[in-house]
């Protein structure tokens, strides 16, 4: 019988046939072990007719399991030869699923043929946390999901403040909602190996707790607070608040948050209290 995931084997004739060689640039990493890919479906809690929204399906592992849970697919994928064969993978080992493929840089998608209300992705790397912040700014339907991404990044993602991989992803991310790690997955299970470990991470979206404008004006002094995070905030976000430590120390103490303090101790609603005093202050 035809297998209904994609194993070593599978991934080694598909690579080979489609005369792929994996790419770092393009963090190529494929998973080639059945038991990874329905854990994190199962991790997920994806339901049957759910619309769910995969990025980067590559030679379709996690696409299939997705798929066999009875999810409704839309996979972005920016490697041309991948997102052509996907569909015809698809319809060799389940036929009769419901899969959209789009063809696109995930960084830049701002339409998508459906409204996903959950991500399930194992992430490339190197642009994990950018990926997450656009899809999230760009597509309020996704309500939760589960992706894999680096261990460092995935730590930083879920890090509460004061933790020492505290940063500006993690104060980003909650902009949209909870976070938590979700367990380890072992690099034996991709091929080619990479060489670092990964987590999965999980998230649920709440609402948002300021406007688009606020977020804008927030994540402009979680950048400029965390470019120099060893600075207390009346220094570190002089330049955004005022021009001088003197205005940044009022604009702060107006939002309730000592000027002495650090960014790595502030909630994003601290950041947000802070963009809302200097709003005041320009008024
Ligand atoms: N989901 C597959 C799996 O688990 O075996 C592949 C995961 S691999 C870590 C990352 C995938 O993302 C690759 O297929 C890669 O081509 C794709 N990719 C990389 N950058 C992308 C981008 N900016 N937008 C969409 N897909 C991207």
């Amino acid at each position: 019988p035809t297998p209904r995931l994609l194993g070593p084997a599978e991934i080694r004739d598909l690579a080979e046939v489609l005369d792929v060689t994996p790419t770092k640039k393009l963090g190529q990493n494929f998973v080639h072990d059945g038991n990874t890919v329905r854990r994190i479906v199962q991790a997920a809690g994806v339901q049957p007719g759910e619309t769910v929204l995969e990025i980067g399906p590559g030679l379709g592992s996690l696409t299939l399991g997705l798929l066999e849970a009875g999810a409704s697919v839309i996979a972005v994928e920016i490697d041309r030869r991948l997102a052509e064969q996907l569909p015809h993978t698809v319809r060799l080992m389940q036929p009769g699923r419901s899969l959209t493929v789009v063809h696109d840089d995930a960084l830049r998608v701002t339409e998508l043929p459906g409204d996903p209300v959950r991500l399930v992705a194992n992430l490339p790397y190197n642009v994990s946390v950018p990926v997450l912040l656009h899809l999230l700014e760009h597509f309020p339907s996704l309500r939760a999901g589960i992706v894999m991404v680096q261990a460092e990044v995935g730590h930083r993602l879920a890090a509460d403040p004061g933790s020492k991989v505290y940063g500006a992803p993690s104060v980003k991310a909650a902009w949209y909602g909870r976070w938590r790690l979700a367990g380890q997955v072992s690099r034996m299970v991709f091929w080619p190996v990479p060489n670092v470990d990964s987590v999965l991470v999980g998230f649920e979206r709440d609402e948002e707790p300021g406007t688009e404008a606020e977020r804008r004006a927030t994540f402009a002094l979680v950048d400029a607070a965390f470019q120099q995070r060893r600075k207390m905030l009346r220094q570190s976000l002089s330049s955004v608040l005022g021009g001088s430590s003197a205005s940044a120390a009022a604009a702060l103490e107006r939002a309730g948050v000592d000027p002495q303090s650090r960014g790595e101790q502030l909630r994003v609603d601290d950041f947000l209290a802070i963009a809302r005093a200097s709003e005041t202050a320009r008024a």
